[in-house]
């Protein structure tokens, strides 16, 4: 068992998705970062690294920064013109990231995904190799929403949402959001003296979903609605999830001495969620049989390298998912494979240093990597 499970303990997080508000971060009127509290941040994710802590950052405020360079002052702006005041806010936040964070000794990536980065199978493993990566060298992600180029039908449009779809990727086990509410309550604070603090909650049911309409955030596009949209992909996902006012300095520190919070816990780990999705839900679109050598490599554990691949059957493009049969034609595995079926069929027995020699172009060393796997 995972030793996240069922913990509101910030400090039993392994791999930390941390969602930044425009509001925290960004002085609305003059569109300046709110270095001081962007500096306590820092100190809380370095304190995070130092326990061994991965830390993801999905950061708003793209807008919000550029908007006053292209001097638009505070009226409402039409979809292109946030698209372009994203385009030069973009910079500057990720510029005070790099500073900021960098005085720490953290490297930061700048990452802007779009809604089909997440749903688009090839674009979906592409985004999870490269962030997986990062991760792994040490760098900090510092993921937003490619404003520039999302239209409002395809855009997540709050970083809710897409914080904890980056949380799924990255099978993050803790997604925080930090906002400007401290988290759920009964009924609306504001209106209704009654209204109760809900400190934990095990599972979105639809009384859940009711108190969720009613206690809506203040500003910002996210709100308690699209919150819980996210608790729900998150749990979902066997990540666990904490919505925190994050106004004071040392937001991620307030937490840990015991600040008032929500705590979303889901059932699953993200191992065993991942698992379930790719061996459950995702309908194979294409059959690789394995040598015997690989399926024993696949039965301890590791990743199917082109060498044990035998057959190649069916279309399938780069991140579909594909049956693993073993060589007396039995299903053994479903995994998200790395190659597209043409690809695959000219690798099928090729050692991976010939696989460019074999395709033109130096591709993954793994057909399906082992992260990407559930056995039957
Ligand atoms: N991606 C938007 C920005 O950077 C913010 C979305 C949100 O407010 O959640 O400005």
């Amino acid at each position: 068992m995972s030793p996240h499970r069922g913990t509101t303990d910030l400090r039993a997080a392994k791999r930390l998705v941390v969602k930044i508000g425009s509001a925290l971060l960004v002085d609305g009127d003059r569109g300046r970062v709110h270095r001081a509290w962007l500096e306590s941040l820092a100190q809380d994710l370095a304190d995070c690294r130092a326990r061994g802590q991965e830390v993801v950052i999905v950061s708003s405020g793209a807008i919000a920064v550029g908007r006053r360079h292209l001097d638009f002052g505070t009226r409402v702006l039409k979809l292109e013109e946030k698209q372009a005041a994203a385009a030069t806010g973009m910079i500057h936040l990720a510029h005070a990231y790099q500073e900021i964070l960098g005085q720490h000794g953290m490297t930061v990536a700048q990452v802007l995904l779009t809604i089909e980065d997440t749903e688009n199978r090839r674009r979906y493993i592409n985004a999870r190799t490269t962030l997986e990566t990062l991760v792994r060298l040490g760098a900090v992600p510092l993921i937003n929403e490619n404003d520039t180029v999302a239209t409002d039908e395809i855009r997540f449009g709050d970083n809710d949402r897409l914080g904890a779809r980056v949380a799924a990727m990255v099978s993050a086990d803790t997604l925080v959001l930090l906002s400007d509410i401290d988290g759920l309550y009964t009924a609306d604070p504001g209106a209704d003296p009654a209204a109760e603090f809900v400190p934990v909650v095990r599972e979105i049911t639809p009384e859940i979903e009711a108190m969720a309409g009613v206690a809506q955030s203040a500003v910002g596009t996210g709100g308690m609605v699209t919150k819980m949209a996210a608790a729900r992909v998150a749990m979902g996902a066997g990540c666990r999830m904490v919505i925190a006012d994050g106004h004071a300095r040392n937001p991620l520190q307030r937490i840990l001495d015991g600040g008032r919070c929500t705590w979303f816990l889901p059932s699953a780990t993200p191992r065993t969620a991942r698992k379930q999705w790719i061996g459950g839900s995702l309908k194979p679109e294409g059959v690789i049989t394995v040598d015997a050598g690989a399926l024993k490599a696949l039965k301890a554990g590791k990743s199917l390298l082109p060498a044990g691949v035998t057959a190649v059957e069916g279309r399938f493009e780069r991140g579909d998912a594909v049956l693993v049969r073993g060589p007396d034609g039995r299903a053994v595995a479903r995994g998200l494979v790395a190659y597209a079926s043409d690809d695959a069929r000219r690798l099928i027995g090729r050692k991976t240093s010939e696989i460019e020699a074999a395709l033109g172009f130096r591709g993954r060393d793994e057909m399906i990597h082992r992260d990407d796997l559930a056995l039957d």
